[in-house]
């Protein structure tokens, strides 16, 4: 079975894919509240053309696929793409990420077209604050989307928080309680410096704070667990806790992954500018041209992130976060 490996060693083998770059959210970390100017559809990758690329990278050595976005359930039809990318040799696995206000419509059909896994991001369990945090979301509807996946039968759902100094700080052990109550293992997650947030650093609270905070309350055993991100885990009263570090270099030197923009750029790296151009080559179904795209993007896949120097000049909803 072919491999890509980047000239640092690394495996790459997970694809992020973001399908659209529009969200029914606005969340403070990720988009101003004026929202991001929409890509205009005919930008977009058409599903046929995703599916493509996919057929593609999976012959190279792709073998796992986030469908993210933007929110991706916003875009029609995603069940669609996921029955095309299921049926393509090569790929194990079809994850999604999502805010879950959508789930309570979309679990069941989701599930029958093969999705295997999803992820919910949830910062806050209460109701004031979720409306604060995303500016236009309603928590009830990701609540009774956790339900929905529950009964669509989906099994090892993980929740990503955001944790924001002096927004939901005081939450880290209730999100705990929540996760293991709905058996799902819980990712909390730095803040990511963007171009949209310029005072990040206001909201910046360490991982090593965040642990320390459930370490009053939970035992923290180390586990070995790994999952297809960066995630560090660690059992927890019956459950797992992880934690992902961004902007420290050990979460480059594990890094497996490339993405793929709704407008059809490939990213070697969430923080680094650098983008591979591969639209052109989908519209003309050139798979040898779309081979060379997805070789030369693992060849200047960076050692290391930017993100304290550059920020990624965009959008995590643009880029496929
Ligand atoms: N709309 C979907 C969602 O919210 O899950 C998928 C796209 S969203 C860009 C993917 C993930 O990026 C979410 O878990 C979100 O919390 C995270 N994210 C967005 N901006 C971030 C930032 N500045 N720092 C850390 N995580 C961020
Ligand atoms: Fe939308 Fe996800 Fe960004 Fe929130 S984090 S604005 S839900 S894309």
């Amino acid at each position: 079975m072919a491999e890509l490996i980047d000239k640092f060693g690394r495996k790459i083998n997970y694809l992020r894919i973001s399908v659209t770059d529009r969200c029914n959210f606005r969340c403070i970390y990720c988009m101003p509240k004026e929202g991001i100017e929409w890509k205009p559809m005919s930008e977009i990758l058409s599903y046929e053309e995703i599916a493509l690329f996919v057929k593609v990278a999976a012959g190279l050595g792709i073998r796992k696929i986030k469908l993210t976005g933007g929110e991706p359930l916003v875009r029609k039809g995603v069940e669609n793409l996921i029955e095309m990318l299921k049926s393509i040799d090569g790929i194990e696995e079809i994850s999604l990420t999502t805010n879950g206000s959508l789930l309570k419509k979309y679990a069941k059909s989701l599930k029958e077209a093969g999705l295997d896994r999803i992820t919910v991001s949830l910062d806050t369990l209460k109701a004031e604050r979720f409306k604060f945090i995303t500016r236009m979301g309603d928590l009830r509807d990701v609540l009774d989307g956790f339900e929905a996946i529950e009964d669509a039968g989906f099994k090892d759902t993980k929740i990503n928080t955001v944790v924001m100094k002096g927004v939901n700080d005081d939450e880290i052990l209730d999100l705990v309680e929540f996760a293991l109550k709905v058996k799902c293992d819980i990712r909390f997650i730095e803040f990511m410096p963007t171009d949209i947030v310029k005072d990040w650093r206001r909201y910046f609270i360490s991982i090593s704070e965040i642990k320390r905070i459930i370490k009053d309350k939970y035992e923290l055993e180390h586990s070995d667990k790994k999952t297809n991100g960066p995630s560090d885990y660690f059992k927890i009263d019956g459950g797992f806790v992880g934690f992902i570090t961004p902007l420290s270099s050990a979460f480059c030197s594990v890094c497996n992954r490339i993405r793929l923009t709704s407008d059809g750029f490939i990213l070697p790296c969430l923080g680094h500018p650098d983008r591979v151009g591969v639209r052109e080559a989908l519209k003309e179904e050139n798979e040898i041209k779309i081979s060379k795209l997805i070789k030369y993007a693992v060849e200047i896949k960076p050692k290391e992130h930017a993100l304290l120097k550059e920020g990624i000049h965009s959008s995590m909803a643009a880029v496929g976060g």
